[in-house]
């Protein structure tokens, strides 16, 4: 397989195309933003860990029969998906209170919640990501009423799938944030990534912080946990 043009450059990886067809190459960076773009970083090493964690996750969710985009990881930064259309949603599914949750509505981070919440935003920069509701959605034609129903059965299914996993790794996932696309036949896929830039990850026993709160929060040790939850997740 090999890259042709360059497609898009986004904050933390980039898409080619290649010669073959339905297929793009991601390239993922070591740049980091955060605080809606105004944070702007370097986190060594991170693209090649985000590309590893997030494929072995994403293998993992396709043998629990979650569709992906995931085709074949090409080396330390670079992984073959398949090309799909962005749903431009960005779906957050929360177990712990944490982050713009806790701050939204002024509760404190880490009250467990009795079942999972989920949440949409519009994936658009200039209107710094608004949050929306399934109606919302469907009116704006982001989506229609069966892809939105869909995409929450499957934003629920992975929950469970990687809350379990990450148990097994001595972590509790906190909340994450997951992008799907769809196929040219329709299908909707699980797209993005899956990795510390992506989700919450607390230490099982010390609610240790190991993910980009790190950066955000200028919490240090920021290479140090994604090194850790490197080791975590391949032992
Ligand atoms: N998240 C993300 N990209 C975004 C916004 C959020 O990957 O543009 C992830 C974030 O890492 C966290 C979850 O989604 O795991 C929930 O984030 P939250 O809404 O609390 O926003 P934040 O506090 O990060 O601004």
């Amino acid at each position: 397989m090999k890259k042709t043009v360059e497609l898009y450059e986004g904050k933390a990886k980039k898409v080619f195309d290649t010669d073959i067809e339905g297929v793009v190459i991601v390239s993922y960076k070591d740049d980091a933003t955060a605080l809606d773009g105004l944070k702007k970083g370097t986190i060594m090493g991170k693209g090649a860990i985000n590309n590893r964690i997030s494929n072995y996750l994403m293998q993992l969710l396709e043998k629990e029969g979650i569709p992906t985009h995931f085709v074949r990881e090409l080396n330390d930064r670079e992984t073959a998906v398949k090309k799909v259309s962005i749903v431009p949603l960005e779906v957050i599914v929360r177990n712990i209170s944490a982050g713009s949750f806790s701050k939204r509505y002024g509760v404190e981070e880490g009250i467990v919640f009795e079942e999972p919440t989920i949440e949409f935003s519009y994936k658009n920069d200039a209107l710094h990501d608004p949050l929306l509701n399934a109606y919302h959605a469907v009116a704006l034609d982001l989506a229609d009423k069966t892809e939105i129903q869909h995409i929450k059965l499957l934003a629920f299914r992975i929950n469970y799938i990687l809350k379990e996993f990450f148990k097994t790794r001595n972590i509790k996932l906190v909340d994450f944030k997951m992008e799907f696309g769809r196929l040219p036949d329709g299908t909707i896929v699980l797209a993005d990534e899956i990795s510390p830039d992506t989700c919450r990850f607390w230490d099982y026993d010390t609610n240790q912080k190991l993910d980009k709160d790190r950066f955000r929060r200028d919490m240090g040790g920021v290479e140090d946990a994604y090194e850790e939850m490197y080791r975590r997740v391949f032992g």
